[in-house]
């Protein structure tokens, strides 16, 4: 599938640093240890590919993949953007509001964007961060997608109530899907990829 031919395309710190917007792109989001890097592992099938992003001093880098096509490579289909994740305590204040500037920035200007994938650990629900997060993108109109990572840590019952409360939360955005997700038991797998594929290429 289109997906499971990402490949590493480059990195930035600031957004006058990234490629000029082309091709659609898909963007992630999430608390830092919401399931991110695996989600983002699980999805292109490959092991190691965003953890790339998680080495010292590439964790405040925008990662963008490249989804080449299948019959001409060097033609990019679309892309996936991988977003520093937030909520690191130990992150001085001056180093969070260029944290905010940048991923705020990429959301409400990026004109390629095509859809956000935001990753809520199904334990926590929604936090303030992602709700700082949320109101960078609700007068933007990016329609989200919102993966409960870790779903295999709840039995079902659970997961359609987190599922439940999660929707109740995320309201306010206009265009909004919430699938449970698991990484480690391929809860979601397959409709996630499809989600995110149909977005670049409907
Ligand atoms: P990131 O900081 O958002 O990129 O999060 P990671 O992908 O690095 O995951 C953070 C931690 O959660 C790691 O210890 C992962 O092994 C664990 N984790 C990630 N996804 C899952 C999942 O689907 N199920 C379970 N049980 N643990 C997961």
């Amino acid at each position: 599938s289109l997906l499971h031919r990402a490949t590493f395309l480059t990195s930035s710190a600031r957004l006058d640093q990234l490629p000029p917007p082309g091709a659609p792109e898909v963007c992630f989001v999430g608390r830092s240890n919401a399931g991110k890097s695996s989600a983002i592992n699980v999805l292109t099938q490959q092991r190691r590919l965003a953890f790339a992003s998680k080495t010292p001093g590439r964790t405040r880098l925008i990662n963008m993949f490249s989804l080449p096509d299948k019959l001409d490579p060097d033609q990019d289909i679309g892309y996936l953007v991988d977003l520093p994740g937030y909520g690191y305590a130990s992150v001085a204040r001056d180093d969070r509001n260029t944290w905010a500037d940048v991923l705020g920035g990429y959301l409400r200007t990026r004109p390629s964007l095509v859809g956000v994938v935001l990753l809520i650990d199904i334990r926590r629900g929604v936090t303030d961060l992602d709700r700082r997060m949320i109101d960078f993108l609700v007068p933007a109109g990016r329609p989200v997608l919102a993966l409960l990572t870790k779903a295999d840590k709840f039995p079902y019952g659970q997961r359609i109530k987190a599922q439940f409360a999660v929707r109740k939360e995320l309201e306010a955005i206009a265009s909004l899907h919430t699938i449970p997700f698991s990484s480690t038991d391929r809860i979601g797998l397959e409709e996630t990829g499809e989600y995110i594929e149909n977005w670049i290429s409907p």
